[in-house]
């Protein structure tokens, strides 16, 4: 289920809409330091659901949203789509192409779209789990990260491991059918 194209607007230092296609293969971001590659796996991870602000290096979650500079004022909202190839139908749709987008609006207010139609961040979580990949899993390894597996405490190393081993998928949909 190949990820073919980001289109990131008015996220973190992206503040002109900004798409970036991925060929097959492997895809290599190069640029001097600050110049935003971090930012674009932060994107990825934040339209996949990324709920908490500070794992996104913000305070805030309004923090993603491109927040002005010398030449540019600040914007009130930020966007980001991630269209993934699904002619396999490894996701749960009958369309070829699938777009997961995530809005927020400077009132901290986000919402999530799959192929242009509203949806819950249930629906979102779902959807990547399903597939194997969510914004927590070993699919992203960011900068630290290994780090932080290393020196992690037991029981947080455990949830990476089921995770890995897909064994996390079920723990939640157990959880959700119990609140229900
Ligand atoms: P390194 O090579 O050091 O890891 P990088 O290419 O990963 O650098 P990022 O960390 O992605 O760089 O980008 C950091 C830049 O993004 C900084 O210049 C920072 O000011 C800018 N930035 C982060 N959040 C915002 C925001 N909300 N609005 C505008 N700019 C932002
Ligand atoms: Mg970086």
């Amino acid at each position: 289920m190949p990820l073919t194209e980001l289109i990131i607007d008015g996220f973190k230092s992206f503040a002109d809409k900004t798409t970036i296609h991925f060929d097959q293969g492997i895809t290599g971001i190069v640029g001097p330091n600050g110049s935003g590659k971090s930012n674009i796996t932060e994107a990825i991870r934040w339209a996949m659901g990324e709920s908490r602000a500070k794992s996104l290096r913000g305070s805030s979650m309004k923090d993603v949203i491109f927040a002005g500079s010398e030449l540019r004022k600040p914007l009130n909202r930020a966007e980001v789509t991630l269209v993934f190839d699904n002619h396999n139908h490894e996701l749960k749709f009958d369309n070829e192409k699938v777009a997961v987008t995530r809005r927020i609006l400077h009132s901290g207010d986000s919402d999530y779209l799959i192929n242009n139609q509203s949806v819950r961040l249930k629906d979102i979580r779902t959807l990547f789990l399903d597939s194997g990949i969510s914004q927590n899993s070993l699919a992203i390894i960011s900068q630290g990260r290994v780090d932080q597996i290393l020196n992690s405490r037991p029981e947080e190393r455990r949830i990476i491991f089921e995770e890995a081993a897909g064994v996390l998928h079920f723990k939640e949909q157990k959880e959700i059918a119990q609140n229900e």
